[in-house]
């Protein structure tokens, strides 16, 4: 599977993935159509579907006019955000499979940002279309969850295996370093990563995708059932959602 990823917006990422097999081809959380549009057109591409993440406009704001310039391409979105995401095709739900050639994807339903949201994960060729549930070093905001449904998502998340390729929908990782650093101030990995990363910043080349085993070991989103996570915002007894009910907190108020 070929994994092209388009920075659009500010900050977002927008992915054209193809089977390489068959050349069909699929593109995630396309935010606008325009650039997802001009790079087919130059790989004389067609678009045979759309996998949306979650409703948001940044996610889903592409779906209509790529839909008119290619009426064949299905939607691929979560069943409960029908409400909010026009035109599905295939709603989808956890456990669900979707297939874009020969290419397989596991649906799982993480809701927490918004109620719906769900990830596709390419087991075979180690991708995850996260969207906006994980970042690298972060995580989205709750917009529409409980802590308790966003840690229980992020743990699902966890489970996956550590090689997997994390593409996030936003290029935000630096930031959340610098967040991380208020929880974590001692990881010794945090500190040389966060190194790595102000030097890739500094060529403006992506951080994106991450790797999962980078993200177990210093996103503190990830880690708030680890003991010291739970020291560091002093709430050594507490149950890791209230934990990370914190760290969210914090995060929503930092100013780095
Ligand atoms: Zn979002």
């Amino acid at each position: 599977m070929e994994i092209i990823q388009l920075p659009v917006l500010s900050d977002n990422y927008i992915y054209i993935v193809t089977c390489e097999e068959t050349g069909m081809t699929g593109v995630v959380d396309p935010a606008s159509a325009d650039p997802v549009i001009a790079y087919l057109m130059a790989k004389n591409k067609t678009l045979d579907c759309i996998f949306n993440t979650h409703h948001h406009e940044d996610h889903t704001g592409g779906n209509e006019k790529l839909l008119q310039r290619y009426p064949d391409c299905e939607i691929v979105a979560p069943a409960s955000e029908t409400a909010r995401i026009p035109d599905i095709d295939v709603p989808v739900k956890d456990g669900s499979t979707v297939r874009l050639g020969m290419c397989t994807a596991k649906v799982m339903e993480v809701p927490g940002h918004t109620t719906g949201h769900v990830i596709y994960w390419f087991e075979k060729q180690n991708a995850l279309f996260c969207g906006d549930s994980l970042f690298s070093l972060g995580c989205g905001r709750m917009f529409e969850g409980t802590p308790e449904q966003m840690w229980a998502s992020l743990k699902k998340i966890r489970s996956l295996p550590d090689e997997t390729h994390v593409y996030c929908a936003h290029e935000y990782t630096l930031d959340n370093a610098g967040f991380a650093e208020t929880i974590e101030a001692t990881n010794p990995l945090l500190k040389s990563y966060r190194k790595k990363i102000e030097k890739m910043r500094s060529k403006n080349e992506p951080t994106v995708p991450s790797v999962l085993a980078i993200e177990k070991s210093i996103n503190p989103f990830l880690r708030c059932d680890h003991p010291e996570v739970k020291k560091a915002v002093g709430m050594e007894q507490a149950d890791p959602a209230a934990v990370f009910a914190e760290i969210r907190k914090r995060k929503d108020n930092f100013r780095g």
